[in-house]
């Protein structure tokens, strides 16, 4: 039996080519998560913008690479999550170069792992401008786009963090607790627009953040970097795995269908069960 023309003819919601041509800007995209997702959209063939710090002709590679493998446009900006004027060159330089921005996933993010009494203040400052007030000055800038053609998805990389607490993280965990009433928010100012905004609660992934975290926790509690792996970051997931930045490409991909279109407003965990405990 024939499918049904309109399934032929159109690509509809789930359908692999569905986004293709979508414009998107992934911030903190040369490492980890963001790439992970960067190369995701690139996949269902989407133009993207990345975004990050690294080496140049590390960075030059990936960018490249994911034109190549996939047939999109990939570009790239340096703009530093801290600094209010550089966010709003890069949305800037978007649109001049695509056009116009659809998806704009929030993800950069740094975090310090270390008890409150001797959190450095400066390393507090960083995490709320990096983790939470990046998204705010890149939201503002597309949200006048994405209403204008009546589309848009903003997809805002929160954490378990966002939902629980652990100790020796104040910053981290008050940043994306505010990330989460970022993501309500704006989603309720866009519901009649054709715009969703979401946030994704990952458990541990292991990419370079969580990398650098393993010797200061293990400081923190006065415990091994085995015992961190083991008894702390793994503990906390009762599937006893860390997610994955393919895992999570493919969920902040389902975001920006079709069948996500009623989704808005929402904290997506993908911790392998750390909140449900
Ligand atoms: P990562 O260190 O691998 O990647 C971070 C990215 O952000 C890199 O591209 C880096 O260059 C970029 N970045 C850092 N500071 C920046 C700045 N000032 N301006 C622009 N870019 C900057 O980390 P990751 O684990 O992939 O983290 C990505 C996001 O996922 C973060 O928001 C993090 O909080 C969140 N997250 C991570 C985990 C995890 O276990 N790894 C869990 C939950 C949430």
């Amino acid at each position: 039996m024939q499918p049904p023309e309109r399934d032929v003819a159109m690509p509809g919601p789930g359908s692999a080519r569905e986004l293709a041509g979508k414009r998107a800007i992934v911030t903190g995209s040369t490492s980890g998560i963001g790439l992970g997702i960067a190369t995701a959209f690139a996949k269902a063939g989407m133009h993207v913008m990345l975004n990050g710090f690294g080496k140049a002709e590390e960075i030059e590679a990936i960018r490249a690479g994911l034109a190549k493998s996939y047939g999109v446009t990939v570009l790239y900006s340096a703009a530093d999550m801290s600094k209010p004027a550089e966010i709003s060159a890069m949305v800037l330089a978007a649109e001049q170069a695509f056009g116009g921005v659809d998806v704009l996933v929030n993800n950069a993010g740094i975090q310090h792992v270390e008890a409150v009494e001797t959190f450095p203040p400066e390393k507090w400052d960083a995490i709320l401008a990096i983790n939470l007030s990046s998204a705010f000055h890149a939201t503002r800038h597309v949200v006048p786009m994405m209403k204008a053609r009546k589309w848009g998805r903003i997809i805002n990389v929160a954490s378990a963090h966002g939902l629980v607490a652990s100790p020796f993280k104040s910053a981290y965990v008050a940043a994306k607790h505010g990330v989460l009433g970022f993501t309500k928010t704006i989603a309720l100012e866009t519901a009649e627009h054709g715009i969703t905004v979401n946030a994704i609660c990952p458990g541990y992934v292991l990419t370079p953040l969580v990398q650098k975290q393993i010797p200061e926790t293990a400081k923190a509690r006065g415990i091994t970097e085995e015992q961190v792996i083991k008894d702390v970051l793994l503990h906390a997931q009762p599937t006893r795995q860390f997610v994955t930045t393919e895992q999570l490409g493919a969920v902040a991909t389902f975001l920006c269908g079709e069948g996500a279109a009623s989704i808005t407003g929402i904290a997506l965990p993908v911790e392998g069960g750390w909140t449900a405990q």
